[in-house]
């Protein structure tokens, strides 16, 4: 009898620790462990989307012949019980790089036969290193050698039938309320991603920048927890490249492909680097005068700095816990830049409000915005929150959806909403400061102060 130890590989497809431990003996025992550590820190959203995923999982299951059992507590105490309760005597699981996977990988292998087995990523975070064998900490060349590298394209296919479980303690899952936005589990995720190679990645080149439009594939939670598998997905890709009918097709698939590698490229960074997590990757940054000013973190977290774009993303994020990337690189630079607030405030809101929150991706998202991280953005690079939502917002389309205080403004002023007149305002049935606020900070004075506080550094 063997343990399949589930983390963050929630499928049967090309599941490469299931097949290990189907293929490595009698029987599978598939536990999932709600540890308290992770589940302390507050993460709402993310919960009721993996709790959902598991259910999803355990039905999956048991349409096999199998099904899941769910503990809670130390993972080390809880596989040490189980292997006594099955007879189990192998533990397969997929590996994981963060710091603390790390650790209680380790705790758990000191007292059984763990196996580890690669399938987080297309490239294990070793497999790409310079010439002199250090980590890459720079994203072009990294992805040069990444697609240099070939893959394996052979998918796995779900085991049409799976040993049945023993009889064996199993705890309930709690109750939290379902996600409308992201149905959980494989089938969803299979859906999601079909229905995106038909088409919207052709067009991702441009697309991909527009906050109205669905022209992102919105999978990231479901790669987060591993409802698809990355090589799937990435060898998806490649294929749909083959069938693209022009150049710009083609470029679409590319640019799309980029960002798996980009996914691939931070864990990479987290787990060469594991400092980034406490700090800024580069030494020299650690310097810069933040600001504490928990009412202007207040009106960040709340979607109310009287930016709409901004606002609109933050209220995305609470109102479905997924973000658009623009959006996040807007309201993220906001934070830093134009409130001159730690970057770490940020990324700790981030990660308790976000379904796909992870903290490879999370951070690295972070430290490029802050200016602090590998290839991050130079510091002068100040994102104006005006031009941004004009730009990739023409319409306001986005702001109105998630700002219904501004849902009648004409396009016009729809991202500067403080420059009508007070009859104009009363017309459109929104005043300034009643039903949305005045921007809590003025543009041109924080970039000065920006570019002031970052320039000493
Ligand atoms: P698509 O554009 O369809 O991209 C496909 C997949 O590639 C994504 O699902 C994701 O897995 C990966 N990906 C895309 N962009 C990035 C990127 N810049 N870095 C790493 N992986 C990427 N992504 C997370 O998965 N979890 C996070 O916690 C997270 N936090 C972020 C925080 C900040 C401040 C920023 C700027 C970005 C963050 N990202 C994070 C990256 C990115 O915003 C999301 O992956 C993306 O918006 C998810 O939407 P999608 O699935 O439609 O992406």
């Amino acid at each position: 009898m063997n343990i399949w130890w589930i983390r963050r590989d929630l499928r049967l497809s090309d599941n490469a620790a299931l097949s290990s431990a189907l293929n490595a003996g009698t029987g599978v025992v598939p536990v999932f462990i709600l540890d308290d550590r992770l589940l302390a820190k507050p993460a709402e959203k993310r919960h009721a989307f993996l709790f959902a995923s598991l259910r999803a999982l355990d039905a999956d299951l048991r349409q096999r012949g199998s099904k899941l059992i769910l503990r809670r507590g130390e993972p080390v105490h809880e596989l040490c019980r189980l292997a006594e309760e099955s007879g189990a005597e192998e533990v397969f699981a997929e590996q994981d790089i963060s710091p603390y996977a790390l650790r209680r990988d380790a705790e758990v292998a000191e007292r059984l036969n763990l196996h580890l087995v690669h399938s987080l990523s297309v490239h294990p975070v070793t497999a790409i290193t310079r010439l002199d064998g250090k980590p890459f900490t720079v994203f072009t060349p990294y992805s040069r050698a990444w697609k240099a590298l070939p893959f394996n394209a052979h998918i796995m296919p779900v085991p049409a039938v799976m040993p049945p479980v023993p009889e064996l303690p199993s705890v309930e899952l709690p109750d939290l309320p379902a996600l409308e936005d992201f149905l959980a589990g494989e089938h969803e995720a299979n859906r999601r991603l079909d229905a995106f190679l038909d088409g919207p990645i052709f067009a991702y080149g441009s697309g991909r920048d527009l906050l109205d439009l669905a022209g992102t594939s919105a999978l990231s939670p479901y790669l987060r927890f591993g409802m698809l598998s990355v090589q799937h997905v990435a060898s998806a890709a490649r294929q749909t490249a083959g069938l693209a009918m022009d150049v710009q097709s083609r470029a679409g698939c590319e640019t799309w492909l980029n960002e798996i590698i980009w996914r691939e490229f931070y864990q990479s960074i987290l787990y060469h680097f594991p400092h980034v997590l406490k700090g800024p990757f580069r030494s020299n940054m650690h310097a810069i005068p933040w600001r504490n000013a928990p009412q202007d973190l207040l009106a960040w977290q709340a979607g109310l700095t009287g930016y709409p774009v901004v606002d609109a993303g933050m209220r995305q994020m609470a109102a479905t816990g997924w973000m658009h990337n623009r959006a996040r690189m807007i309201t993220g630079s906001f934070l830093v830049k134009h409130l001159l607030i730690n970057w770490q405030e940020g990324e700790r809101w981030f990660m308790r409000s976000l379904i796909d929150g992870d903290p490879a991706a999370n951070n690295g998202g972070w430290q490029w915005i802050a200016g602090t991280g590998t290839d991050a953005t130079p510091y002068f690079r100040i994102f104006n929150p005006i031009l941004q939502g004009k730009k990739f917002d023409p319409d306001g389309a986005y702001v109105r959806r998630w700002l219904p205080e501004l849902a009648n403004i004409p396009a016009k002023f729809i991202h500067t909403p403080w420059e009508l007149s007070a009859i104009e305002q009363r017309n459109y049935g929104m005043l300034i400061g009643r039903d949305y606020p005045a921007p809590i900070v003025e543009h041109n004075f924080a970039r000065q102060r920006a570019l002031a506080a970052y320039s000493g550094k």
